[in-house]
């Protein structure tokens, strides 16, 4: 890899060396492009598995009850979020803003309880239909049963995690009955293990990075044929599971009386790690509701695996260690050096664009929003709010009164309390030095 060579073709790449925060633009935002071979087909037979799926995670989540076994989150109106940011930027948001608290997620508290959930029953159904009895008409609560407990047992789930897809993996694989392993790296929380260990899941610790431990996780699995491995890096089911999240939310903009077109865009900030989960939502969202909504990632500067890929379009094929960058971040679910196999050739020309961050920043805006909304996210989570300076200041069309301004929140409600309070402290420290 010739670093030299490389900034001259795309000069951003020296500021994301020097670990600058930047807002990169997407060239081939737009444009058509003749290598997607997803569909929205793919994203309407994910809708249904997880239909068919409704009545049995209402039996075992009792949590999904009110919902009728669908899991989905609230698109919340954050009115005084939007004055307090007001209050401190020079360019103010003229436009609505919402939160998509994905961080009320069932399961995980996580957006991982879509993709990692969504792929854990795929594998069962698969498992059902094939070695049991089950067909596509059946009420899917009969697999709650102990004969198909029984059947799952012979059969194992894995999957690699910083933290928030095991917990969605892990817990979804246990409540079917399947020998459930997860690898974590070393950013993983104790909490996280703790709790995954009380579902019985063999949690699995090593202490290197995330990119390492996939690597470990998948020649593990591939050792024993009747273990189903949960690829963050490339698989097509965990993106279909997010992409499911774009039908959903365009329900909720016709309740909730959201326009989208020409002259009322809307703008979906997303934090990325691997880029899998923020991928297939933009996926989902371009699909869905088409051209005038516009996803944007958000990166911690020591961290931009996926704008680096994107932006030198080497996608899978570059670190953020490749140009000098240490890889490390508080905010654990957006640890990852490279970006997913399939996520960056995806969205060539579906990403509007991506910024980095400062760590600081996300814990700023997580006190700010529980001060504000009494909303609590764990700090990837917070990340969207990094973006909005960005965005209204280089795109004078998204700074309408018109606009939508949706900042994905991740994750957040399994947290123990000891945690909510060290990162909500360390905001109000952070906002009292700015001050
Ligand atoms: C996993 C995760 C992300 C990023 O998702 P990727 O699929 O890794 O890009 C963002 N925020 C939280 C809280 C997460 O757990």
């Amino acid at each position: 890899m010739d670093i030299q060579s490389l900034i001259q073709k795309y000069p951003q790449v020296d500021q994301l060396r020097k670990m600058q925060p930047i807002f990169w633009r997407n060239p081939d935002y737009g444009k058509p492009d003749p290598e997607l071979k997803l569909t929205k087909a793919d994203i309407f037979d994910a809708v249904d598995r997880w239909n068919r799926f409704a009545p049995y995670l209402e039996k075992v989540f009792p949590e999904t009850i009110s919902s009728h076994g669908i899991i989905e989150s609230p698109l919340i109106k954050t009115n005084q979020m939007k004055q307090q940011w007001n209050q401190e930027h020079t360019t103010k948001i003229d436009g609505q803003l919402y939160l998509k608290a994905d961080n009320e997620l069932p399961v995980s508290g996580s957006i991982k309880s879509r993709g990692g959930i969504y792929e854990v029953l795929k594998f069962a159904e698969h498992i059902a239909m094939t070695k049991g009895n089950l067909v596509y008409m059946d009420d899917y609560s009969i697999l709650a049963t102990p004969k198909y407990k029984k059947l799952f047992a012979n059969y194992g789930v894995a999957v690699a995690s910083t933290g928030n897809l095991a917990l969605s993996v892990g817990i979804m694989a246990a409540t079917f009955g399947f020998k459930t392993t997860v690898y974590m790296s070393h950013d993983a929380k104790q909490w996280k293990k703790d709790k995954l260990r009380n579902y019985g899941v063999n949690v699995k610790e090593y202490n290197i990075n995330f990119s390492a431990v996939v690597t470990k996780a998948r020649n593990e699995s591939a050792k024993d044929p009747s273990v189903h491995f949960i690829d963050d890096e490339g698989s097509v089911d965990l993106f279909l599971g997010y992409a499911v999240s774009a039908v959903r939310l365009q329900n909720q903009f016709k309740k909730q009386n959201i326009k989208v077109d020409k002259d009322h865009p809307v703008i979906v900030y997303l934090p990325a790690g691997v880029g899998g989960s923020p991928g297939g939502t933009t996926f989902g969202l371009k699909n869905i509701i088409g051209p005038n909504i516009h996803a944007v990632f958000c990166e911690p500067t020591h961290v931009p695996s996926v704008t680096l890929g994107m932006m030198t379009k080497l996608y899978n094929h570059i670190s953020v260690y490749d140009i000098g960058l240490d890889g490390l971040t508080a905010a654990d679910g957006l640890a990852v050096g490279r970006s997913s196999r399939i996520a960056g050739k995806i969205l060539r020309t579906l990403l509007f664009g991506s910024v980095t961050f400062r760590d600081n920043m996300i814990y700023k805006y997580l006190t700010q929003l529980k001060d504000t909304e009494d909303i609590t996210v764990e700090p990837s989570a917070a990340a969207g709010y990094t973006a909005i300076e960005s965005i209204l200041k280089h795109v004078p069309d998204f700074n309408s009164a018109n606009a939508t301004h949706i900042v994905w929140a991740t994750g957040g409600d399994m947290m123990p309390e000891s945690e909510r309070k060290i990162d909500y402290d360390k905001g109000k420290e952070i906002i009292k030095e700015s001050k």
